[in-house]
């Protein structure tokens, strides 16, 4: 049984060689039956780490060593997708560099999948988060919101530290889409997916790459990948404003009219086309980023660029 492991590192070069050497203590052959294939890649490093990849695969000339190298800096999303490309593997599953994810997790994913054929994958997540309140708030408002609006499901804290079955993988790869929103992509798949509790362990060595900011922007993507229910605000709010106006218009009629009070505001007039204004900004931008993303996705330009990849001899 062959195990494929993609390995997206960005900036790695002080963890390429540790996580190696721990999947080698791991998957020791004296103990199970599994070829492990691994594949790095490098998703445009301004680092050593692709040294450090070729380094690991000279010196292991006999295992099953992959390493992609990027022309630049394309994302994991994009270094998951040309790994997940790339695999041959009974079992695929994606985990980090950095040693967060434990490589014994991936015992334990395969061997349930081999245990329970109803199931298709199986995905960790994290069972007590090592993270700030505000973003684990922020995390919770995200998974409550999208999955109110949006007709997939997505599991509230899954990783994607995965295991798939081989044709889960091409069923991964069938999607073109050049915005990757891989929780998204994993639900919209279908298929029975099993999740597993893990506990994350520190970053081996380097830094994370995400910050608030790029998570802020990553949830905005997985909204507008998934659910187009934002483009229906402007409809309901239209509608409401209609409706308030007009109701508001009989009222100034009578009072006019009916009454005869004469009818003053300033205050009123200005507040209203600063409100109203503002709300059409909004929507005007959120239309806006739909748009983007549909112009870009009309380029059709390739997910990612490969500059050059070392690999080990296959037998086919
Ligand atoms: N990564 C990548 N490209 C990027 C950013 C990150 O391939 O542009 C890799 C990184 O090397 C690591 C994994 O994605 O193996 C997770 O990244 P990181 O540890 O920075 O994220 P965190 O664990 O903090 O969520
Ligand atoms: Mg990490």
């Amino acid at each position: 049984m062959i195990v494929s492991l993609v390995i997206p590192c960005y900036n790695e070069e002080r963890n390429t060689e540790a996580f190696y050497n721990r999947c080698q203590e791991v998957f020791s052959k004296k103990y199970i039956n599994m070829d492990i294939e691994y594949i790095f890649v490098n998703d445009g490093s301004i680092d050593k780490t692709y040294e450090k990849i070729r380094e690991v695969y000279i010196n292991n000339k006999d295992e099953k060593i992959i390493g992609i190298n990027f022309s630049r800096n394309f994302g994991k999303e994009a270094a998951m997708l040309a790994g997940l490309r790339k695999a041959c593997g009974d079992y695929v599953t994606v985990i980090d560099a950095d040693l967060q994810q434990d490589p014994k997790y991936v015992l334990e994913m395969v061997n349930f999948l081999e245990l329970n054929k109803n199931y298709d994958a199986v995905a960790c997540y994290q069972d007590v988060r090592k993270e700030s309140k505000l973003l684990v708030a922020c995390k919770s408002m995200f998974y409550a919101s999208i999955n109110k609006i949006s007709d997939i499901h997505f599991e509230r804290n899954a990783s994607d530290f995965r295991t798939f079955r081989k044709y889960v993988v091409d069923s991964i790869v069938e999607l073109k889409e050049y915005y990757r929103f891989s929780k998204g992509i994993f639900s919209w798949i279908g298929y029975n997916t099993y999740y597993m509790p893990y506990n994350v362990q520190d970053r081996n060595a380097g830094t994370s790459s995400w910050n608030f900011k790029k998570l802020f922007l990553y949830a905005i993507d997985g909204f507008i990948s998934f659910t187009t229910a934002p483009l229906k605000i402007a409809t309901y709010i239209g509608l409401i404003a209609a409706l308030v106006s007009i109701i508001y218009m009989i009222v100034v009629i009578i009072q006019k009219l009916v009454i005869g009070i004469s009818i003053s505001g300033y205050a009123t007039i200005v507040c209203l086309i600063l409100f109203i204004g503002g709300i059409q900004m909004i929507l005007l931008g959120i239309i806006g980023e739909y748009l983007a993303r549909t112009y870009i996705e009309t380029k059709q330009r390739p997910i990612y660029i490969v500059k050059d990849v070392i690999q080990y001899e296959k037998d086919n």
